[in-house]
């Protein structure tokens, strides 16, 4: 899960990291309430989960209130790499001396976090990356020892900060370092760490990703999310427990473990059509979880057939058969659906949906043979 900018810096600061004290709105009125409040030139900051809004149009300066509203009329509403902007930051204009990029991430290949910094911030850091790696300076932290003060150092040494900042630097690095971990974070970056005005060092833009599979003991994160973001499928599918993502093809595809799912989806493609999501009912799945899922799936236009591929082990396919026939009795549908339903009651499974004699039923005994079955229902529907 990602947080906004907004959301990244309120924890940012709770850790001592120093932020502007800016504060978000949803209309160009309240904008200018704030930027009054404020004083002084401010930023308006379009909050989308994406990055790259300053080359977008999504970051403006405004001397006053009224240019703050102006702009703020502008950018709300606006579309972002196709994300609609519903809410802006409205932060104290900082005068800027240089930028700097400092983020903390998961480097798998090393099994440890790494701190990386440069002196080249406000860019994205890829972009630095793949120009000139040589001025990304990293230090990986071993999870038992913590971030050392040597480290730091390091990383300021590197990228031949100013040694009155030191200091300061060490202070941000410690507390991004905090925020991510006790946050269970894959991701905490600020960029650019500007140095401002006065010579302080001051966050301006801030990025988190937390871990989705820790988010059950953060419920405080967990209340960040923001669903007007994400299709409303994909949030339907979390509140039933199902892991969905929507995908542009034409077969819906309802599969048990997350291996046989993508196996499925491969499968779809190995014969001319392509899946329309990635779907996995989990094991033991109720007939509930199972109509949720055949809902969700059916709420997308774009599929033209259902492919079901149950492999039952704690999963049973008796249940599997019924949740089918709950879903079907409260959602129409008949476009064609492709069962292939094998192992635990399986035989029961079947009689079910036999017993049901739906006319759009197909079955299928193997995977292959229901995959192609599949995509010839798809093209000819
Ligand atoms: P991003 O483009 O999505 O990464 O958004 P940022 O928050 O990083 O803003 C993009 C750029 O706008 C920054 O790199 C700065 O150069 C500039 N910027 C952001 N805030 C301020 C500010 O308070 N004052 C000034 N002068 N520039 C700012
Ligand atoms: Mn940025």
């Amino acid at each position: 899960m990602n947080l906004h900018e907004y959301q990244s810096k309120k924890l940012f600061a709770k850790y001592g990291v120093p932020v502007p004290e800016g504060k978000v709105a949803r209309s160009p009125q309240e904008v200018y309430e704030i930027a009054k409040e404020l004083g002084g030139p401010v930023v308006v900051k379009a909050q989308v989960l994406t990055g790259g809004r300053g080359k977008a149009g999504g970051v403006k300066l405004a001397q006053t209130p009224d240019e703050a509203q102006a702009l703020a009329d502008e950018i709300l509403g606006m579309e972002i790499k196709g994300h609609k902007v519903l809410r802006v930051l409205v932060d104290p204009a900082s005068e800027i001396k240089q930028e700097i990029y400092l983020g903390v991430t998961n480097d798998r290949a090393a099994r440890k976090p790494v701190l990386m910094a440069s002196a080249e911030g406000g860019v994205e850091i890829e972009e630095v990356n793949r120009r000139s790696p040589e001025k990304i300076i990293r230090e990986h932290i071993d999870p038992f020892l913590g971030l050392r003060d040597y480290q730091i150092r390091n990383l300021a040494y590197g990228i031949e900060l100013p040694r009155e900042l030191w200091k300061q630097f060490a202070r941000v690095a410690h507390g991004l370092y905090r925020c991510y971990v006790e946050s269970d974070a894959t991701l905490a970056e600020i960029n650019p760490l500007i140095v401002d005005g006065s010579g302080n060092l001051l966050a301006v833009d801030g990025k988190m990703s937390v871990d989705d599979n820790a988010l059950f003991r953060h419920p405080d994160l967990a209340e960040m999310r923001d669903t007007s973001a994400e299709p409303p499928a994909e949030t339907e599918a979390r509140a039933a427990g199902l892991s969905y993502i929507k995908l542009d093809g034409e077969i819906g595809c309802m599969v048990n473990g997350a291996g046989l799912a993508m196996t499925t989806m491969d499968m779809t493609k190995l014969f001319g059509g392509s899946p329309a999501n990635f779907l996995d009912i989990g094991g033991g799945a109720k007939a509930e979880t199972v109509a949720a899922a055949l809902r969700i799936i059916l709420s997308d236009p774009n599929v033209k057939a259902v492919l079901f591929n149950i492999f039952g082990g704690i999963t049973r396919c008796d249940e599997v058969a019924r949740g089918i026939l709950a879903a079907l009795a409260d959602v129409q549908a008949d476009l064609p659906m492709v069962v292939r339903l094998v192992g635990t009651n399986e035989k029961e499974g079947r009689q079910i949906l036999d017993e049901a004699n739906l006319p759009n039923m197909i079955t299928a005994s193997t995977l292959a043979d229901a995959a192609k079955k599949a995509v010839a229902a798809a093209k000819s529907a």
